[in-house]
């Protein structure tokens, strides 16, 4: 992989350093950096698991999804993206040891054969956004293909996929798109797909025979949320179908306290973070509950008519919080469960692959 990405990178100056120690000293001053941290990529070697389950909280109900850890920080540059007060080093890493990953997927799935396996690649960084550079996806879309135990989430705010389209049908890969409203997208989600871009290239992706995620994650509250948000849910449905949806959630914004000053230092512009927020029992900040409850059930509400039939889900929610927006609480275990049905054959089969949220 590293040998591709340099050859499509001709006149780009290379440096080879002993070990990420070397990026060191550039550290100082976090936000100075973190915009420079954007042109430079860093090739080298997980030495770790590349596989992590996503970190739950305590007090939250959680998915049971499953990280691969493929990259770190992307090219796009996010004022909320919580990797701003998470990376270490000055720069995109790129972990480039293909066939590591692959052989850890092997062990994994021979390990547990009944185990149903949702992973995805887009939690510390984006799915899409380097593809063309890594050709990741195009290695890992077809080692997927006929393992009903196991699904790859293709999570993105990106939109080039006309490269994977020929690798499809396929059932064991989403496209997954996490959606804002476009003037959000404008002002807070630097170099992105304007979202046209994101729901077009969904369409295609269905057209094409694969799944489709949506994640409302962040929600960001601001004056005028409710139309800005009520008409990208019409947007959606009308552009995408209801049918190949897996599943949508929604997250309120959420980060913590540290990440406010920075995000006030990188984008001045920007007003959210100044929005009044709580510190709940993970440490970070939140909107206060009854905003939150107010939030996800006017969305839940508006996809139910937008894109009938999908789950939807809340991400890292408190019990009290899903039972006032669903009027019940998933057991332990149950909305891992009712995820992996939405793409496992056996949930299929059995007619569970649309109507669950029905349940919750
Ligand atoms: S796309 Fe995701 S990883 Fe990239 S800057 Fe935005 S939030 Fe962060």
């Amino acid at each position: 992989m590293a040998r591709r990405i340099l050859a499509r990178l001709p006149g780009v100056p290379v440096t080879v350093i002993p070990d990420r120690e070397a990026l060191r000293p550039a550290l100082a001053d976090r936000a100075a950096w973190l915009a420079a941290a954007k042109t430079t990529l860093l090739l080298t070697v997980q030495k770790g698991p590349f596989r992590r389950p996503c970190p739950g909280t305590r007090d939250y109900l959680c998915c049971g999804y499953q990280v691969l850890q493929v990259t770190l920080n992307c090219p796009m540059d996010c004022s909320y993206c919580v990797l701003q007060e998470y990376i270490n080093v000055p720069a995109i890493t790129i972990f480039v040891n293909m066939e590591d990953l692959l052989a850890e997927l092997e062990a994994d799935w021979a390990a547990a054969p009944d185990k149903v396996w949702r992973l995805g690649t887009g939690e510390f960084g984006d799915s899409l956004a380097l593809d063309e550079l890594m050709g990741l996806n195009k290695r890992l879309m077809p080692f997927f293909a006929g393992r009903p135990q196991a699904v790859l989430e293709i999570k993105t705010k990106w939109h080039r996929l006309e490269p994977l389209l020929p690798l499809g049908p396929n059932p064991q890969v989403v496209f997954a798109w996490s959606l804002n409203p476009a003037e959000i997208i404008r002002r807070e989600e630097h170099f992105s797909a304007p979202l046209e871009a994101r729901l077009k290239a969904a369409a295609q992706a269905a057209a094409a025979g694969f799944r489709l995620a949506f994640h409302f994650d962040p929600l960001i509250y601001f004056p005028g949320w409710e139309e800005a948000y009520r008409s990208t849910v019409e947007r959606l449905g009308s552009m995408v179908p209801s049918a190949a949806i897996a599943w949508i959630s929604l997250g309120g914004l959420r980060f913590l306290p540290r990440l406010r000053h920075l995000i006030h230092r990188r984008f001045p512009a920007s007003r959210f973070a100044a929005q009044e927020m709580v510190r709940a029992p993970d440490g970070k900040l939140r909107y206060f509950k009854d905003l939150r409850i107010d939030m996800y059930g006017r969305m839940r509400e508006w996809l139910s008519q937008a894109t009938p039939g999908a789950l939807i889900y809340l991400c890292m929610e408190s019990p009290r919080v899903w039972q006032a927006v669903f009027g019940g609480v998933p057991e332990e275990g149950e909305l891992a469960r009712l995820l992996d049905e939405r793409v496992h054959p056996s949930g299929e089969r059995a007619g569970l692959y649309f109507p669950t949220n029905s349940r919750i």
